[in-house]
């Protein structure tokens, strides 16, 4: 069973020998951008070395899988936000939103954006060198899509004061994301990953979460199969409401408890991914302690082992390599 196939059955709900090892997170390290010769900033723009630093990812580190873009603004970009393109060890970030720029959303050209055909060339680079572990791409979710359009604290101000007029923002955002989705998955991408961080506990109430996040992502899981939703921070009080978008899988932090987590979702048809603490053992730990986080979380019962949320930019190799060894021996 080759690595693709075994996350495949994973994502599909069938018994397997062993937890696939990857990252459905952003994977773009400085080690691996040295190895690679691939750097921040410029691989977030540059189809030619965003593909090379992902491929990294898999060659180098031996995640059991590509994961492509390194930041959640090419959908806010192309939706007009101004971004301020990060450095070597920086991700691009929204430097001003559409809202501040006096402009409303609009998805009618969405696909002529530049930024989208970089992903899209990636995803023709990366298939072409036909690997035998899963092309997974990412983007931002609709929630936080409409946290950039609008500025974040301004989002959830209007969830309260101006319910309808955020929800006309919601929608657009939802429109879009779902555009680009359909996509990502014609020119090749295995698996989709919708990462919703403006979506989790610590920033929307699980009421808010109700109310204005869960059916937007509904329309995304059900494009594909292979779906997966990320959502930061402890999101304990809406893995309910999450299991019920429909994705195939749930990438969650080190602050939802595995075993938790599996008796809330034990009668849902859903892979756990996770959740091997990015910013404290992969960043800061020894090999030692990463595999042995990771061993734990294995025996906790995740399905797919992998970083709680993206690989932190001077994260070492000899411990994303740890992680997977944990899986694999
Ligand atoms: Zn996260």
């Amino acid at each position: 069973m080759s690595p693709k196939e075994r996350t495949f059955k994973i994502l599909e709900g069938e018994k397997v020998d062993r937890p696939s090892v990857l990252s459905v997170t952003q994977t773009g390290t400085v080690e691996l951008m040295e190895a690679s010769n691939a750097y921040w900033p410029d691989a977030n723009f540059n189809a030619e070395l965003m593909a090379k630093l992902a491929i990294a990812g898999h060659t180098i580190a031996n995640l059991e899988g590509i994961r492509i873009p390194f930041c959640l603004t090419v959908l806010a970009e192309s939706m007009g936000c101004i971004i301020d393109k990060g450095r070597i060890d920086r991700q691009p970030s929204i430097a001003k939103t559409l809202y501040d720029q006096g402009k409303t959303p609009n998805v009618e050209n969405l696909l002529d954006s530049y930024r989208i055909h970089v992903v899209l060339d990636a995803i023709h680079k990366i298939k072409e060198m036909n690997f035998n572990v899963p092309l997974i791409v990412g983007f931002e979710g609709p929630t936080t899509l409409a946290g950039h359009l609008l500025d974040v604290e301004r989002l959830c101000l209007m969830m309260i004061r101006k319910p309808e007029e955020v929800k006309s923002y919601i929608e657009k955002a939802e429109e879009a994301c779902v555009i680009y989705a359909k996509e990502l998955i014609k020119e090749g991408a295995d698996i989709i990953v919708v990462a919703d961080p403006t979506a989790s506990p610590s920033v929307l109430s699980p009421k808010m979460f109700e109310k204005f996040s869960k059916e937007p992502l509904k329309s995304i899981a059900k494009l594909t199969k292979r779906s997966v939703l990320h959502i930061c921070g402890n999101a304990t009080p809406i893995l309910n409401h999450m299991a019920e978008c429909g994705f195939s899988g749930l990438s969650i932090e080190e602050k939802v408890d595995l075993k938790t987590a599996k008796s809330i979702l034990k009668d849902k048809k859903v892979a756990i991914i996770g959740n091997v603490p990015s910013a404290g053992v992969l960043l800061n730990g020894t090999e030692e302690e990463v595999y042995n986080v990771a061993k734990q979380a294995i025996a906790s019962g995740v399905d797919i082992l992998a970083p709680s949320c993206g690989i932190a930019p001077h994260t070492p190799i000899r411990n994303i390599k740890a992680m997977v060894r944990a899986a694999i021996s």
